[in-house]
């Protein structure tokens, strides 16, 4: 048995002082460093001749010194090292600061390698302090490098020494996690093998190998966890039972419009589910203006017609209010109570809201955060409906779900995710998708344009506001920086006010506000009162207003093509034909890309796609915005084709065996337990 747990402290050449060094980086104990993984590698093995090197490269050259080492003092704490050497092709000369223990350290007529950046001006060819060794040894060269994410006072080689020190200790000793059926079947290498190779890989081959395997035990402990967790709401848990009498169709039938084949679909699926003994964990994700809003009030009024009571979370008041109009709307006319329980409300309303609520006067309760608070307490809670889900964390779910027993549970995202990703997003929930927006929608014209163009488009935006519509800008938030964020908000408005657009009503919206002071606004943008609306990005999610036509996003190049699209969401949800001007900095051909995916397409999926595709997930999936656990190795982009597969296997295994306790799936157990304990929290 290895001991993974000792403290680097205590491996050899480590110490206190480095101790706290490697401490910094999250490196605590043995284990921690041999799944600290490199951030890229070197390939030292190859040797170059003097003749091919290019400026600016590091290379690996094969050379003789052809003269003694000269030593040059330039102040009292400097010198240079200066020596020739030779292949048979041309010289480099090689140069070192205040190393003057080099002067011994190489001999002419010996070979030695020496790899390092390469500096060639005219047919001088120079190489700066670099690394080197006798011919047959690979201390620093000669073989392929790893090189580590790591800080200034703890040097690369450093590190790469403690590193390969630690695995030496533990000398192949690493009990395997994966089963043995899983390695064959998939010809994955051993755990020791891996753990060597991802560090010091023997080639490309190897590495590539070692981090399959890697990626593989990750994923599929993450995807199994995922899967184990939603059995346990499923399999064991008893949930309410809604019956069958109550009919969806009674609400559908009298709604102004008809439904799309993808709302109805979806509804199919939830209305099974919710007949089902077993709780509802679903999530709906449809593209912004897909129509969620109308389904989940479908489901509550089916929940309500059952006799219980449904609870709607919306991540903003503005939102919230918003809901419970159009929830109003149409059920009132059944007889059915819904309220809103915000945080802006007065006292009195409150108690008066929570007592209604506990005696089962109300039936729907619309509300944000608020509704997480301790005194909110339900007669019966049978439904369950978050709004824009990566607002909320899987552990504010859980808390108000707690509110009643086993109630079901319906999460709404516009965020349009890959099937493959949400799975691994979600994996704990079924998924229901609405893939079809509501007929007669037109196109949101969108526009990409660099700076020369603020007169055109200020034309653009007066002609439209003159013909009744009304406009939004935005401009970028950087959540670190609220304070300068509102700053300029306010500055670009006072712009738009006083010297562009004094003729209009022009107004501000940012997160730093009071939220009565938002609703307020809100409120009158509403109402038309407002022309022109300058906002952050809180107006992202979900606020109603069908006479907007126009958005103009400013420094539109800070912003993810997803939220873009969600920015955009906001307009073209009326009768009028809707605009969007993106203003752009910058002209790289990324951007440029980026910018032209967001005028050629309005399909939300396609735009996630790209968006990935240009970006990476890494930061397509802000890991903060979605609250998924952090891989160490796995990248959800570049590996998702292991994922896929890793997909396929963990649902196999789990049919199988649901919990896991099957004697030849016991390690799996321990990886999943290991991972994220009894319960995950993403
Ligand atoms: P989402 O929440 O998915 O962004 P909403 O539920 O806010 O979308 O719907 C956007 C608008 O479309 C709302 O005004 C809603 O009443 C309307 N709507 C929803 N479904 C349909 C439909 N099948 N036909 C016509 N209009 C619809
Ligand atoms: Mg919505």
């Amino acid at each position: 048995m290895s001991n993974l747990d000792k403290n680097i402290q205590y491996i050899k050449g480590v110490g206190e002082a480095r101790a706290k060094l490697l401490n910094k980086l999250g490196i605590f104990t043995l284990k921690d460093l041999i799944t600290y993984y490199p951030r890229t590698y070197e390939d030292r093995s190859v040797p170059k001749k003097i003749e091919e090197l290019v400026d600016g490269e590091e290379a690996l050259i094969e050379v003789m010194p052809v003269t003694r080492v000269s030593e040059v003092r330039i102040r009292r704490n400097m010198t240079i090292i200066k020596m020739s050497a030779r292949d048979d092709t041309g010289v480099c000369q090689l140069t070192w600061f205040n190393q003057p223990y080099l002067r011994q350290m190489f001999r002419p007529g010996e070979y030695y390698k020496f790899y390092g950046k390469v500096s060639k001006k005219g047919s001088k060819v120079e190489m700066n302090s670099p690394v080197y060794d006798k011919l047959d040894d690979t201390k620093n060269t000669g073989r392929i490098i790893p090189i580590y994410p790591t800080t200034y006072k703890l040097p690369q080689t450093t590190l790469r020494r403690v590193i390969e020190t630690g695995i030496h200790e533990l000398d192949g000793s690493i009990s395997e996690t994966l089963p043995e059926y899983l390695v064959s079947e998939y010809k994955l290498l051993d755990l020791n093998r891996a753990v060597n190779q991802i560090h010091f890989p023997s080639t490309f081959d190897d590495f590539n190998l070692a981090k399959k395997r890697l990626v593989f035990e990750e994923l599929l402990s993450m995807q199994l966890a995922l899967l184990a967790l939603k059995n346990q709401y499923t399999k064991d848990v008893k949930g309410i039972k809604f019956s069958k009498d109550a009919k969806m169709s009674d609400v559908i039938n009298s709604l102004p419009f008809s439904l799309t084949k993808a709302q109805l679909r979806v509804l199919e699926e939830i209305d099974k589910d919710m007949e089902k003994d077993k709780p509802m964990n679903r999530l709906l994700q449809g593209d912004v203006g897909s129509g969620k809003t109308i389904v989940a009030l479908i489901a509550a009024y089916k929940c309500v017609k059952c006799g219980y009571q449904a609870a709607i979370m919306a991540p903003t008041a503005i939102l919230a209010a918003q809901h419970l109009e159009s929830f109003n709307e149409i059920l009132s006319s059944f007889g059915i109570k819904c309220e809103l329980l915000i945080s802006g409300i007065t006292k009195k309303k409150k108690e008066d809201i929570l007592q209604r609520l506990e005696n089962g006067e109300i039936d729907i309760i619309i509300g944000t955060h608020a509704l997480l608070e301790d005194n909110v307490v339900f007669k019966n809670l049978g439904l369950v409906v978050t709004d824009e889900q990566h607002r909320f964390g899987v552990r504010q779910r859980s808390s108000i779900t707690e509110k009643g027993d086993n109630p079901d549970v319906l999460v709404m995202t516009a965020t349009p995710i890959p099937r493959t990703l949400a799975l691994i997003l979600y994996g704990d929930l079924d998924i229901s998708i609405i893939d079809e927006l509501p007929p007669n929608r037109k196109k949101i014209e969108t526009f990409a344009v660099t700076k020369g163009m603020d007169d055109r488009v200020n034309v653009f935006l007066k002609k439209n506001i003159d013909e009744g519509r009304q406009a939004y800008i935005v401009c970028p938030l950087v959540e670190e920086s609220e304070e300068i964020n509102a700053k300029s908000v306010m500055e670009l408005a006072e712009h738009y006010k006083n010297k562009v657009f004094p003729e209009y009503k022009v107004e501000y919206l940012h997160g730093k506000m009071k939220p009565k002071e938002k609703d307020a606004i809100m409120e009158e943008f509403k109402n038309g009162n407002i022309d022109i609306l300058i906002s952050t990005t809180v107006i992202e999610v979900g606020v109603n207003v069908p006479n907007s036509s126009i958005m103009v996003v400013e420094n539109a190049e800070r912003f993810g093509l997803a939220q873009l699209h969600q920015l955009r969401g906001r307009v073209g949800r009326g009768e009028y034909q809707s605009y969007c001007i993106l203003k752009y900095n910058g002209s790289s051909d990324i951007l440029k890309k980026r910018m032209k995916v967001m005028t050629d397409t309005n399909d939300g999926f396609v735009i996630s796609e790209k968006d990935m595709e240009l970006r990476g997930t890494g930061e397509f999936f802000g890991t903060r915005q979605h609250g998924i656990p952090e891989f160490k190795i796995a990248n959800l982009f570049e590996d998702i084709v292991t994922l896929k597969s890793v997909q396929a296997i963990a649902i196999k295994i789990i049919n199988d065996d649901p919990k896991l306790e099957k004697d030849k799936n016991k390690l799996l157990r321990n990886i999943v337990d290991e991972k994220f304990g009894n319960r995950i929290e993403i």
